[in-house]
């Protein structure tokens, strides 16, 4: 497997037990029959539990049962899920950084008791919802708004979410939604997040039809048409854009790991490949052609690799700042985009098939580059941190 400088030399014992846990799940249960759920456009739901009983959802959490990896253990979970697949990481991710992550941290006692068991074993599943059918990039134009009810017993939301991951199967939504007037939770226009029940009367879900990226993974719309939710539904801990944008760091930092496992697999895969198909009388790994790609994608991945160990480093020692994880996402997925390209031409006519990973790999990686933050928005966060000029507008 590459690892070209042997970072994996200095991984402890717990690093490499859920290394390898997860590497033999991918192997196992999500290989044989990926190219099948992609092809049909399904996310294995029957995984889900199984996922959870490997500690696979916010294992890096130190709340109540969960079991507190260390940062660097799950950046390396999140490299195996996404050699597997983008839906697969991407169905950890949101479960676990997006849903479990906010609710230990801004979340209040009795919202931690009755969501974080259920999240981590998989009994439940959550799900995120920012983005807007008109605002993507801009999340802070927000349109959802949440009005204190009449009666003055809880809120009512109302507002479209639209391409939120796991929404259709999801049983919690954590809404970002901006008060319409001035109440107890803040001033009008103060974003917030609701703990929003699936089964709210009012919140209807529908599956995101036409995808030919991240087919193996389930993104719908939530619809919230005066949704009434209780007091206690508001997370207490945060309010403004802080709320979802901390959110997004935290998985951003799994995509950053994420994208080193789609682009090795694409290496594997092409390596493989190249010394077993013969034309012109030898395999043709012995062209200098296809040994100048493959040396580009060991390099390419190296670079990406030594990234995410860097970072988990920085967020270990507290250091890590969101500009650091827009860079390393910024490139890592580049890396991981543009060589699940090389690696779908290097397997000629077998390499457009769902029978060999790359391109459904690079098909992912539309998605995976533009969710969580444009290369666009990475790129001008970047020019931002460093200039000190916003040039978003
Ligand atoms: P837009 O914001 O309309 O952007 C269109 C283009 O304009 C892009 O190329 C962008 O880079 C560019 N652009 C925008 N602003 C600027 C600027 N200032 N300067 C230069 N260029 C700019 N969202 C969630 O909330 N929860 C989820 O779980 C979730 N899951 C997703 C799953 C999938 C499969 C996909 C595809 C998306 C998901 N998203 C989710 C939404 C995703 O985060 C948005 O698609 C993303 O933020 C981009 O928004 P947009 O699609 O509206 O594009």
């Amino acid at each position: 497997m590459l690892d070209y400088l042997d970072l994996a030399a200095e991984l402890t014992e717990e690093e490499r037990l859920v290394r390898d846990t997860a590497r033999e799940f991918v192997d196992d249960r999500v290989r044989p029959d990926v190219g099948d759920w992609y092809e049909a456009g399904e996310f294995p739901e029957h995984l889900i539990s199984e996922m959870g009983e490997l500690d696979f959802f916010a294992p890096n959490l130190d709340v109540g049962e969960l079991p507190g990896v260390g940062e660097r253990a799950y950046g390396l979970l999140m490299q195996e899920l996404e050699a597997g697949d983008s839906g697969i990481r991407s169905m950890a991710s949101v479960q676990g950084a997006l849903v479990m992550w906010p609710i230990a941290n801004y979340g209040s006692e009795a919202q931690r008791d009755r969501w974080l068991p259920d999240l981590a074993s998989g009994d439940a599943v959550g799900c995120f919802g920012l983005t807007e059918p008109e605002h993507g990039s801009n999340p802070s134009a927000m349109e959802t708004s949440a009005e204190p009810a009449d009666d003055g017993e809880g809120y009512v939301l109302s507002g479209t979410k639209t391409w939120i991951t796991n929404a259709p199967i999801a049983d919690v939504a954590l809404v970002w939604a901006k008060l319409a007037e001035d109440c107890d939770l803040g001033d009008a226009g103060t974003v917030r997040g609701f703990l929003v029940d699936a089964d709210r009367d009012g919140l209807n879900t529908s599956e995101q039809e036409g995808k030919l990226s991240m087919r193996a993974s389930c993104t719908g719309e939530l619809s919230l048409s005066d949704v009434r939710v209780p007091e206690d539904a508001v997370l207490p801990g945060v309010s403004g854009m802080k709320g979802p944008l901390s959110c997004l760091t935290q998985a951003r930092y799994g995509i950053a790991w994420g994208a080193v496992g789609a682009t090795r697999d694409c290496f594997e895969t092409a390596r493989e490949y190249a010394t077993d198909r013969e034309q012109f009388g030898g395999p043709i790994a012995r062209f200098q052609l296809q040994q100048s790609k493959l040396a580009e994608m060991a390099t390419q991945h190296t670079t990406a690799q030594q990234m995410a160990f860097r970072l988990a480093e920085l967020k270990e020692r507290g250091e890590l700042r969101p500009q650091h994880v827009s860079m390393a996402k910024r490139h890592n997925v580049r890396v991981a985009r543009d060589q699940a390209r090389v690696a779908r031409e290097m397997l000629g006519a077998n390499g457009i098939t769902t029978d060999y990973p790359p391109m459904r790999h690079a098909a992912n990686m539309e998605t995976v580059y533009t969710y969580e933050g444009t290369d666009d928005i990475h790129t001008l966060i970047l020019g931002e941190d460093l200039t000190g000029i916003p040039a978003y507008e």
